[in-house]
C-alpha cells in the first residue's frame, strides 16, 4: 500500500494518523491504547534508548544513569550559540561552539535530529504494528509556522534518520484547518489558536475557492501549559520555609501534581494537591477560581499575540469567520472563554485538540497520494527575505507573510565600474540594515562581463518550495552565467530570535527608516560626485573656467554635507549640483551622439 502517514511531532506529545476509507484516524499504541506519545527520549550511556512513558519512568527513577530529554523540538536546527539560558541549563552539551547542538550522554553525543528520530521511529513502529507489519515509509510531518529553514531541515533530517521519507512539511495550523475540512467553507478567514505544552501559536488563514493561505502568524515559543503548571507550583510551594528549599526531585513531583490538578479543574470545580516535602506534607485544595486567577495573566499573553496577528493581517476580530482550537491547553475553560470573548464567536473544538494536527497531516498525506485532489495548500514565509545592496541596505524580495510556495525575481546591478564579480548576500529579517538582519548565505557570482557601474544586469531569483526551503539563484544576463544555492544554514535561528527580530523591527522601525533614507541620500551624492569627476576627466574641454568653478564649489558643498547626517541637506545639494552640471551633461550627450553618428556612417560606408 502506498499510504502516506501524518505525524504531529510535538514539543510535548507526538502522534501518528492515516487516512482510511476517506477519513483520517489516529493510531493508538496496541498495548496501552494511548494515542499520545510523550515526546520524551531517555538515552542510556551505552546508547540504549527509551521513548515516551518508558522514558518518563526512567526520569523519576532514583538513581538514574540515563539522560532524559524533553522538548527536543526546542533544540532542532539550532547552533550552540543560539540556545536560550533555560535550554542551555537543562542538559549537558558537547562543545557549544559548534554549528549544531549535541547532547552529551556519557561519552557519546546525540544531535537533536537523532533524538527526534527516536520519537519518529517509535511512531513508525506503532503504525507498522497497526497494519500487521506493513512497511511504513512515507509521512507528512507538521512543523510550527514559525520554523525557519534550519529547523525545517532538521525535521526532515530526523525523518531520514528514522527511515521515513518526509514527503511534505506542513504548518501545524494549516493541518488543523484541514482536519476540520474548512476548505469546504465558503471563502473566509480562519484563526487557529494553538496552546500546547510549551508553546503558543496563533495563525490567521484565508480560504479562497478551497485554497488555504496563511496570511499572518504570531506566538510565543515559551508560553504553554507548562507555565500554568509552574504557576500552580509556585502558589503551592510559596509557604515553604527557607530551610526546606525545594530540590529538583520535589520540583518534579510538584509539577506532576500541579498538572494533574490543572487537568482535573478542566472538568471539576476543585482539585486536591498533596505533596510530601522536607517540611511536612502540603495539602491544598485549589478551586477553579483559584486556578483561573493564576492562569489569567498567562492566558492574556496569548490574547496579546492574537491581537498582533490580527493587526498583521489587518483584520478586526469580527472579520474572522471561524476559530479553531488546537493543543491540550485549550481544554481549560478559561482559555475557551477568553478566545470566544476576543473573537466574538464560539471556537471549533469538536475534534480532540490533541489530535487535530495529526489528523490534518493524514488528510494532507491523502491529498499527496492522490486520494484527495480537491485541496491545495499554501503557507506563509514568516520573515522577509532579501539581499544586501549598496550602502548595506536590506532589499526585500519576499515579504514577511507572503504565501509560499513562491518565486520572486529582482533586477540588480553593480556599484563600481568594471566589477568582475558580484557578492550576493542573502538576508532574512525585518530591519532596514543588512547588519541587523540574519545572514543566511553569501556567494560570489562571476566572472561577469565588466562594464560601467550600473550597467550589468544581475537577476536574482528567490524560490521558496512547498516545504518552506529557500533556493537563491543569481544570473548575469549578459553572459548567462548563474550561481545557485539551496539555503540550508548550518545553524538555525531560534524562535526567540525571530520574535526579537520582529519586535525590534516594530520598535526601531522609525529609526531604521531614517537611517535608510540617510544612506540612500549618501548613495545619490556618491553617484553624482563620481559621475561628475569622470565626465570632467573625459570631456574637460566642454566646460569653461566659470562653469568649472561653479560645479567644483557645488561639489565641495555636497562632499562636506555628505559626511554629516543631515539627509535633507544632502538631498538639496545633490539637486544643486545636478542643476549646475546639467548644461555640461547636455553637451556631453550632444557630442556622444555626434560621435556615434559619425561611427555609424563610417561603418555603413566602409
Ligand atoms: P504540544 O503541542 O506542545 O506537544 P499538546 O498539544 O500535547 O502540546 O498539549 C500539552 C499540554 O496540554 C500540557 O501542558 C497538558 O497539561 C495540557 N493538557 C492536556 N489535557 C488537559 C486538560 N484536560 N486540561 C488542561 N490542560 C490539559
Ligand atoms: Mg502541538
Amino acid at each position: 500500500m502506498d499510504r502516506i502517514f501524518g505525524i504531529d511531532l510535538g514539543t510535548t506529545n507526538s502522534l501518528i494518523a492515516v487516512m482510511e476509507n476517506g477519513e483520517p484516524r489516529v493510531l493508538a499504541d496496541l498495548e496501552t491504547g494511548r494515542t499520545l506519545l510523550p515526546s520524551v527520549v531517555a538515552i542510556a550511556p551505552d546508547g540504549g534508548v527509551a521513548v515516551g512513558d518508558a522514558a518518563i519512568a526512567l526520569e523519576t527513577e532514583a538513581q538514574r544513569s540515563s539522560v532524559v530529554i524533553r522538548s527536543v523540538k526546542r533544540y532542532m536546527g539550532l547552533g550552540g550559540g543560539e540556545l536560550g539560558a533555560e535550554e542551555r541549563r537543562r542538559y549537558q552539551f558537547a562543545d557549544l561552539s559548534g554549528p549544531v547542538v549535541r547532547f552529551k550522554v556519557g561519552d557519546r553525543v546525540h544531535t537533536p535530529p537523532q533524538i527526534s528520530a527516536e520519537i519518529l521511529r517509535a511512531l513508525k513502529r506503532r503504525a507498522e504494528a497497526a497494519f500487521g507489519g506493513e512497511r511504513v515509509e512515507r509521512a507528512v510531518v507538521t512543523v510550527p509556522a514559525y520554523f525557519n529553514d534550519a529547523q525545517r531541515q532538521a525535521t526532515k533530517d530526523a525523518g531520514r534518520l528514522a527511515g521515513l521519507e518526509v514527503v511534505r512539511l506542513v504548518n501545524e495550523p494549516t493541518a488543523a484547518s484541514l482536519a476540520y475540512g474548512l476548505n469546504q467553507l465558503t471563502d473566509g478567514y480562519v484563526a487557529v489558536y494553538d496552546f500546547g505544552g510549551g508553546t503558543f501559536d496563533i495563525s490567521i488563514l484565508n480560504i479562497k475557492g478551497g485554497v488555504f493561505e496563511v496570511i499572518a502568524t504570531n506566538g510565543d515559543t515559551h508560553l504553554g501549559g507548562d507555565d500554568l503548571d509552574q504557576a500552580i507550583v509556585a502558589e503551592v510551594l510559596a509557604g515553604l520555609p527557607e530551610e526546606a528549599r525545594p530540590d529538583r526531585e520535589l520540583w518534579s513531583r510538584a509539577r506532576t501534581a500541579a498538572e494533574a490538578a490543572k487537568q482535573r479543574l478542566t472538568v471539576a470545580e476543585s482539585a486536591e494537591i498533596r505533596l510530601a516535602t522536607g517540611a511536612g506534607v502540603i495539602e491544598r485544595t485549589l478551586s477553579r477560581a483559584d486556578f483561573e486567577r493564576l492562569a489569567a495573566p498567562i492566558v492574556e499573553r496569548t490574547i496579546e499575540c492574537c491581537r498582533r496577528a490580527l493587526a498583521d493581517a489587518q483584520l478586526a476580530p469580527a472579520a474572522i469567520d471561524a476559530v479553531v482550537l488546537v493543543g491540550g491547553s485549550t481544554r481549560s475553560p478559561i482559555v475557551r472563554r477568553r478566545v470566544a470573548e476576543v473573537f466574538g464567536r464560539e471556537p471549533f473544538c469538536t475534534i480532540d485538540p490533541d489530535e487535530v494536527v495529526a489528523l490534518g497531516a493524514a488528510v494532507q498525506g491523502g491529498v499527496l497520494t492522490g486520494a484527495r485532489s480537491d485541496l491545495l495548500l499554501l503557507d506563509v514565509a514568516p520573515l522577509s527575505l532579501g539581499i544586501e545592496t549598496m550602502g548595506g541596505l536590506m532589499e526585500r524580495l519576499i515579504h514577511r507573510n507572503s504565501a509560499i510556495p513562491t518565486s520572486v525575481t529582482g533586477g540588480f546591478t553593480t556599484a563600481v565600474d568594471n566589477q568582475t564579480h558580484v557578492d550576493v548576500h542573502v538576508l532574512q529579517g525585518e530591519r532596514e540594515m543588512a547588519r541587523d538582519c540574519r545572514s543566511l548565505a553569501r556567494f560570489k557570482l562571476g566572472p561577469i562581463e565588466p562594464g560601467p557601474a550600473g550597467i550589468p544586469r544581475i537577476e536574482v531569483t528567490f524560490l521558496i518550495d512547498a516545504n518552506g526551503i529557500l533556493n537563491v539563484t543569481a544570473r548575469d544576463q549578459r553572459t548567462g552565467r548563474e550561481h545557485s544555492v539551496d539555503v540550508k544554514p548550518s545553524y538555525g535561528l531560534s524562535d526567540e530570535e525571530i520574535e526579537r527580530m520582529l519586535e525590534e523591527s516594530i520598535d526601531l522601525g522609525e529609526q531604521d527608516l531614517e537611517e535608510r533614507l540617510l544612506i540612500a541620500a549618501r548613495n545619490d551624492a556618491d553617484q553624482i560626485l563620481a559621475a561628475l569627476a569622470k565626465q570632467l576627466g573625459e570631456y574637460g574641454d566642454l566646460v569653461d573656467a566659470g562653469e568649472r568653478r561653479r560645479m567644483a564649489e557645488a561639489a565641495e558643498r555636497l562632499e562636506t554635507a555628505r559626511s554629516g547626517t543631515d539627509r535633507e541637506l544632502i538631498a538639496r545639494l545633490v539637486e544643486e549640483l545636478n542643476e549646475a552640471s546639467t548644461p555640461f551633461a547636455h553637451r556631453i550627450m550632444d557630442r556622444a551622439i555626434g560621435e556615434a553618428l559619425k561611427r555609424k556612417s563610417v561603418d555603413e560606408f566602409s
